[in-house]
């Protein structure tokens, strides 16, 4: 069966084989008499699931032993009120702004500290992203969020701030939601790294969240139990019940992740590799276009959404129209910037993004 390329911003598609997979483990898992969905959490069968699925992605994203990974729910926006309760100490947080999903971090954590903003991106509608050294940092800041890729801008850090070489001493928060695993990530700059599943790793409602050791065991008193990060941390994400079938559904991308080649890479590293060459493609068309164009600063275009506009808007139903009936699904915008935005997430492969620009110079050639 070949599938139509689905180039949602998420949930988002995931790989043929792991769905395949989950699809046929769904009634009896393993021989176990049980799909995943019906077994205890604290059983064995689900234990083995769990632990594999953590130390595939501590091996994938090479994540430092100093580090703890909890699987959570509440996805990205819970995060950025769950982040100042355990981090900020009811203190200072500096906050860098380049898109929506920035600003809404900004936003939540004025409820639980002082929220600075400490750069912005605004005054160029977040095309751009403002220069480290310009950042104004609080002297004493409990931590510095900053979001790797803004989904809806198309706005993505090639690499992370080194705060300590901008003389902070502040650990780095990262809102990685949308280019988790599309890329390694460096640890040596990052207190802590927080995305839900849905784009990269599997369906809605697991979040991933990690965080340096030292930064566990200071959260407020009106932290709820189940989102102290110590707590979690303490109990191996089961203080609660987590979220065991997006935890399955991860552990299977995982292991898809750890079988990608590209080149002689593996992994991230080969992930990192087919989506450079994947998002250059596009970009490559659409600036050469004449007809469409992306409007973001060449230094800091995403590579897993690429949001761009038709020379005449008029034209962008029956774009997304001729589109899908070619199997290019989900490309609309997102509506705070309009026209098309293509996902370019770690599921879709070169081919989908070269059906993609069939289909674009297509359509040029015909309204153009
Ligand atoms: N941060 C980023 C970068 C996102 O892309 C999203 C969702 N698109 C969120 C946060 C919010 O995530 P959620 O809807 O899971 O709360």
């Amino acid at each position: 069966m070949t599938r139509p390329y689905n180039f949602a911003p998420g949930p988002a598609a995931l790989p043929d084989e792991v769905l395949a997979q989950a699809a046929a483990e769904m009634l009896d898992w393993h021989g176990s008499g049980m799909g995943v969905m019906e077994m205890s959490h604290r059983g064995r069968e689900f234990g083995a699931i769990y632990h594999q699925a953590e130390a595939d992605l501590r091996e994938l994203l090479a994540v430092p032993a100093n580090f703890r990974i909890l699987f959570m729910q509440g996805g990205g926006l819970a995060e950025n009120a769950i982040v100042p309760m355990n981090l900020s100490r009811g203190g200072v947080a500096d906050f860098v702004v380049t898109g929506s999903w920035s600003q809404k971090s900004h936003k939540e954590a004025q409820r639980y500290c002082t929220s600075k903003l400490a750069a912005s991106n605004a005054a160029t509608q977040h095309t751009t992203l403002p220069d480290p050294a310009s950042w104004q940092l609080s002297a004493d800041a409990a931590y510095v969020h900053v979001c790797g890729n803004e989904t809806i801008h198309g706005v993505e850090f090639q690499t992370l701030p080194d705060l300590a070489a901008l003389g902070s001493k502040a650990p780095l928060v990262v809102d990685f939601s949308s280019n988790v695993a599309s890329r390694p990530t460096d640890w040596s700059r990052v207190g802590l790294a927080f995305g839900g599943a849905q784009k990269n790793i599997g369906p809605a409602g697991l979040t991933i969240v990690i965080v340096r050791d030292d930064l566990l065991g200071h959260a407020l008193p009106v932290c709820p139990s189940a989102f102290d990060y110590k707590v979690v941390a303490d109990n191996e994400s089961m203080f609660n019940t987590p979220p065991t079938f997006g935890i399955y559904m991860a552990g299977l991308v995982f292991q898809w992740l750890k079988r990608q080649t590209e080149g002689g890479l593996t992994g991230v590293a080969a992930m990192e590799a087919r989506n450079i060459a994947k998002s250059t493609l596009l970009y490559d068309y659409i600036d050469g276009s004449g007809f469409y164009v992306n409007k973001v600063d060449k230094a800091c275009r995403s590579r897993m959404n690429v949001p761009f506009f038709l020379a005449d808007e008029s034209l962008n139903e029956s774009f997304l129209a001729e589109a899908k009936a070619k199997g290019l699904l989900q490309l609309k915008g997102h509506k705070s910037v309009g026209g098309m935005r293509a996902s370019l997430y770690n599921a879709i492969p070169y081919a989908g993004v070269e059906a993609l620009v069939s289909h674009m110079r297509e359509f040029a050639t015909r309204h153009g």
